[in-house]
């Protein structure tokens, strides 16, 4: 087989925004595998869709901006549908955690939109929520992400600037001479050879790394989502609430409502499997936070990986040690509304894009090294 030149690992969002801009950046013999026999199927289809983009780490609500100003304005021809129903989200605060949210907010700057409410003005406008309310910023312009819409944008625009997709072909190892890794072996038996080799394989990602002898390592951990069965007190046009503190986050979904209770376990990623005590938390959490909205059972329960680096930032760049190998990993619980600006910045490294910025610096795999070293 001729030698392909990017060879992408994962087709979840990681992996299909890197392809979409570099194939279209330039980069040439793109070759994107996955082992699932559907794209994006998942943490970037089983996440809660929800697009926020203020939050603790001020270079992660950077990027979200600026992605989130791209998912409002997509490129021509990337979707026919809208990739954003802006319901509007409030991040609301308990008093212990008032100074955390204004902390946030103000680092966001204006960009965010984000506008502060009194807790009476909330409670008019969202006369459901029971949990305490301190403090309130509503921002008018964030919501739901159209995921569906998001992954096939990505993965149509990548086919059409030329990159190949692969679909059930699972990689089984990195295949490394010396201190370069030079390619994939499949679970099949046959090698497939790559000058870059990017790993962007979600909860995966830090396993594939390990066993090839990267120093780059990484956490998946499990988080549980909830659908309330449809009732009729239920409005489709509700808001996203999202709670500091306590954490709990919820949103109007088919009818009832999703809930999170954001737990958060570090798991084996092929042993993701659902636990019924979050179940039961999310049902404490609901009583106390909807407790308008009565006893509601469950429609759907199901969990989805976030995978983490020790300092909450996303691993996106050339591997430290080995040559060849490049990671677009880590997305913890940012990959949907970041996903432009992670495949962009992606692209630009992976096309030798210098000087490298504060930002990317601020990304790359060698921080996490030297940070263990
Ligand atoms: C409960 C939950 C709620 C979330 N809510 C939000 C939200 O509201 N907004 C937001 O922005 N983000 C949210 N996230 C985070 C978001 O879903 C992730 O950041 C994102 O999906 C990660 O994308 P990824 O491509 O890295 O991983 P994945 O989507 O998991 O993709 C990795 C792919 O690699 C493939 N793969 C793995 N190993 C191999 C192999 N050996 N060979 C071939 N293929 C392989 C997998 O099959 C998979 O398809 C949430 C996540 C969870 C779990």
């Amino acid at each position: 087989m001729e030698e392909i030149g990017t060879l992408i690992v994962g087709g979840g969002i990681a992996g299909l925004a890197t392809a979409w801009h570099h194939a279209r950046a330039g980069g040439e013999k793109i070759l994107l595998l996955e082992s699932e026999r559907l794209l994006g199927t998942q943490s970037s289809g089983r996440n809660a869709a929800i697009l926020r983009t203020v939050g603790p780490d001020s270079l992660t609500t950077r990027l979200s901006l600026r992605s989130a100003q791209v998912l409002r304005r997509p490129p021509a021809g990337f979707t026919q549908v809208p990739l954003i129903d802006p319901c509007g989200l409030f991040l609301v605060a308990d008093a212990s955690h008032r100074a955390r949210l204004a902390a946030w907010v103000d680092a966001a700057g204006p960009d965010s939109g984000g506008v502060e409410v009194g807790p009476g003005e909330f409670h008019r406008q969202v006369p459901f929520y029971g949990g305490e309310v301190d403090r309130v910023f509503s921002f008018p312009q964030e919501g739901r992400l159209d995921i569906a819409a998001l992954v096939a944008g990505f993965a149509q625009g990548a086919r059409a600037a030329g990159v190949t997709i692969r679909r059930g072909v699972r990689v089984k190892r990195l295949s490394t001479r010396g201190d370069r890794v030079t390619g994939v072996e499949l679970a099949d038996g046959t090698n497939v050879a790559a000058v870059t080799t990017v790993v962007a394989a979600g909860g995966w990602a830090g396993r594939l790394g390990e066993a090839a002898g990267s120093r780059v390592t990484l956490s998946p951990t499990r988080r549980h989502l909830l659908i309330s069965a449809p009732h009729a007190s239920i409005d489709p046009k509700w808001p996203v609430i999202w709670s500091l503190g306590d954490e709990f986050y919820c949103r109007p979904e088919s009818g009832g409502m999703l809930v999170c209770a954001c737990d958060q376990t570090v798991v084996d990623p092929s042993d993701c499997r659902r636990d019924d005590h979050v179940r039961e938390l999310i049902a404490e959490k609901m009583l106390r936070f909807l407790p308008g909205l009565g006893d509601m059972q469950a429609a759907r329960f199901w969990c989805g990986l976030r995978t983490m680096t020790r300092d909450d930032r996303f691993v996106l760049g050339p591997d430290p040690d080995l040559a060849g190998l490049f990671w677009v990993a880590g997305l913890g619980g940012h990959g949907m509304v970041c996903s432009f600006e992670i495949g962009r910045l992606a692209a630009r490294r992976l096309q030798g894009g210098e000087p490298i910025s504060e930002e990317e610096r601020a990304l790359d795999p060698a921080r996490l090294v030297e940070a263990s070293a």
